[in-house]
């Protein structure tokens, strides 16, 4: 539940932007996304790309996520959830577990702020990872 957002056009670069994305699950960064958008629209530049996406976030049509103080990223499912981050490779999954409104509503007992949100961010190894870690030690 963020602020009242303002509402934006849905324009052909926004909606390939928007396929793009929602077509993946893994959180694509901008230059990622213009990487894929690119193939679709040649002349499309990446400060184009990123302007909308900005744009889209403020609007709430995508959600821009900030994990680990690393570079943006974007995400199509703009429902409450929680994510995880490979502390090696940087890669980002959701996390499928109910959002938790016990903690904002503990939150809200121990503050005088009026509470919009709450992001949780789990730090972990994903799988190619620890696949490439148990090869190095069997080394
Ligand atoms: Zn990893
Ligand atoms: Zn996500």
């Amino acid at each position: 539940m963020n602020a009242p957002a303002p509402m934006i056009r849905l324009t052909t670069q926004r909606h390939i932007i928007l396929e793009e994305l929602a077509k993946v699950k893994t959180h694509p960064t901008a230059s990622e996304l213009y990487d894929m958008v690119r193939k679709r629209l040649p002349r499309i530049g990446l400060g184009t790309v990123y302007r909308n996406l900005e744009l889209m976030a403020d609007s709430g049509m995508i959600l821009k996520i900030e994990v680990g103080g690393t570079q943006k990223r974007f995400d199509a499912t703009t429902e409450a959830h929680y994510h995880i981050r490979c502390s090696i490779c940087g890669k980002v999954d959701d996390i499928n577990i109910p959002v938790i409104n016990e903690l904002v509503a503990q939150a809200a007992d121990t503050t005088s702020y009026l509470i919009i949100g709450h992001h949780i961010e789990f730090t972990g190894i994903c799988s190619a990872c620890q696949q490439h870690q148990n090869k190095t030690l069997a080394q």
